[in-house]
């Protein structure tokens, strides 16, 4: 039985793969940058996307898939901020969306004219780990409201993720979060990923998001996204001092 379950499970996995190839060939086709946003509930991938819509309104064509479990509440929080339709995958109960749904999903999706889609996973730090969607890279959101031990105890998130995005960081001055230690975690298992630090809510660190979403899409004019985004050496100088005063850079070094 167990066995049997195992072969199950590869033939669907196999299969998720053969999609999400297609996926990325079709978005390739159109020049279309697709970002898998993971975390954990409430890390705020949701504002991230919102405020993100906001600013880069009129500069490039965004388009959302967002997973939800049960409801589509944020997909109607996102619609708020586009013209675009948002598409909502609710899953039913799974803790994950696959690539079928995204493949689904963008059949309602105009890709000549989509510069970048995000997809805005199932808030779980397991099961989007090993669903290909055929994005171009995932990015982990990780807020400092949570413990920094994260990358330690969801490693293989932490290890598909390209990209960490350290969300509220407003909110450093007033909780128990080691940012250094965090990030020493992340690199741990996953020497080459690269950091930004963001808080939606205030605005602090978003001008470098919008800057590696810009380069991401070509349309970028500036400097090169890695010289950005963001190994500690080169922006530590560069960060925005928090709401309290305290330069972000004292956290860091
Ligand atoms: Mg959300």
């Amino acid at each position: 039985m167990t066995v049997r379950l195992i072969e199950v499970r590869e033939r669907v996995m196999a299969r998720n793969d053969e999609i999400a190839h297609t996926v990325r060939s079709r978005l390739a086709e159109w020049d279309t940058v697709a970002l898998n946003l993971v975390s954990s509930p409430g890390a705020g991938k949701t504002l991230l996307i919102e405020r993100t819509l906001d600013a880069l309104d009129g500069e490039m064509n965004i388009a959302v898939v967002t997973g939800d479990v049960q409801t589509q509440n944020d997909a109607d929080r996102i619609a708020r901020h586009t013209d675009r339709l948002v598409q909502a995958v609710v899953t039913g109960g799974a803790c994950h969306l696959d690539a079928s749904q995204v493949d689904a999903a963008l059949a309602q999706v105009n890709l000549p004219e989509t510069d970048l889609l995000f997809i805005e996973n199932v808030g779980n730090l397991v099961c989007p780990a090993a669903w290909d969607l055929g994005e171009q890279a995932k990015i982990v959101v990780f807020s400092v409201t949570e413990g920094e031990d994260k990358p330690l105890k969801y490693p293989s998130m932490f290890k598909r993720a390209r990209y960490a995005v350290i969300n509220k960081i407003d909110l450093l001055p007033y909780v128990p979060f080691d940012l250094h230690a965090a990030m020493g975690f992340a690199r741990d298992v996953n020497p080459n990923i690269d950091f930004f630090f963001t808080s939606a809510l205030t605005g602090d660190g978003m001008e470098e998001w919008y800057d590696f979403l810009r380069e991401q899409v070509g349309s970028g004019k500036r400097e090169t996204a890695s010289a950005r985004a963001c190994s500690c050496s080169t922006r530590c100088s560069e960060l925005t001092p928090l709401a309290s005063g305290v330069p972000l850079a004292a956290s860091l070094v």
